[in-house]
């Protein structure tokens, strides 16, 4: 950890597809090298937040801060070397697989890891008040959900029944579905396509798939094309 921050070897995730890499300290922005999409690494010209702008924003002219309401050409955002980014890694993540005994640089670094975020539709079998905002972690074995309103929670890749990302093709508007042994989630996506979101999990449901758990499948009507969905799904809505 001495020496130029150029020489530094820091973990990040892609911002679009969640995997993780290994990049040059000094670099400001990270190419995926799993789907090619670039993240840049800026800090608010207000409150001074450190932000990572995703490839759905790349050619947005203007970026703004959620959180503070910030707004300015994409430009004109103050540039951050990865090695001084406060929150590389989701800090609340970091603090919950360093507590099941995970290494956060093993983790995050993982290239095969991905991720998908959405808006929660409909929960089912999760504890406790579940809306807002919903974050899947697909790592190594397992699938970590965050909800806004809870706490964290783990399911093993051996409980999954169903993974199934669908939507409207033409709109920036993704379903993805994930049924487990007790519970389910359905979230809605608004910054990627359906076949984005299909190809960002792509690798995740091959390895469900080799577990035999869940096949892919063409499509379920005109509006709705469903990429993939489990028999144990189907032969519960026959
Ligand atoms: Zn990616
Ligand atoms: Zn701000």
């Amino acid at each position: 950890m001495s020496g130029q921050s150029g020489d530094l070897v820091v973990v990040a995730c892609c911002e679009a597809c969640g995997a993780g890499g290994h990049y040059p300290g000094d670099a400001t922005e990270t190419v995926c090298p799993a789907c090619g999409g670039v993240t840049s690494y800026r800090q608010c010209g207000h409150c001074w937040d450190h932000l990572a702008f995703g490839p759905h924003l790349r050619n947005s002219r203007r970026w703004r801060h959620p959180s503070c309401g910030y707004e300015a050409a994409s430009r004109r955002w103050r540039e951050l070397k990865l090695s001084e980014f406060r929150a590389l890694t989701p800090p609340s993540l970091t603090a919950f697989y360093k507590k099941a005994g995970l290494h956060p640089f093993d983790v995050f670094g993982n290239p095969g890891r991905r991720h998908c975020h959405g808006t929660i539709v409909e929960a089912r079998g999760v504890l406790g008040r579940a809306s807002g905002r919903c974050r899947l972690y697909f790592e190594d074995g397992f699938i970590t959900v965050c909800i806004e309103t809870g706490i964290p929670f783990t399911i093993p890749f051996s409980a999954v029944a169903a993974l199934q990302v669908g939507g409207r093709e033409a709109w920036i508007h993704t379903l993805v579905y994930l049924r487990w042994q007790t519970g389910s989630l359905l979230l809605l996506n608004e910054n990627f396509r359906p076949p984005q979101v299909a190809s960002f999990l792509e690798p995740v449901v091959n390895l469900l798939e080799s577990q035999g758990d869940v096949t892919p499948i063409n499509s379920r009507d005109d509006t709705v094309s469903a990429h993939f969905i489990s028999p144990r799904l189907r032969a519960l809505a026959d």
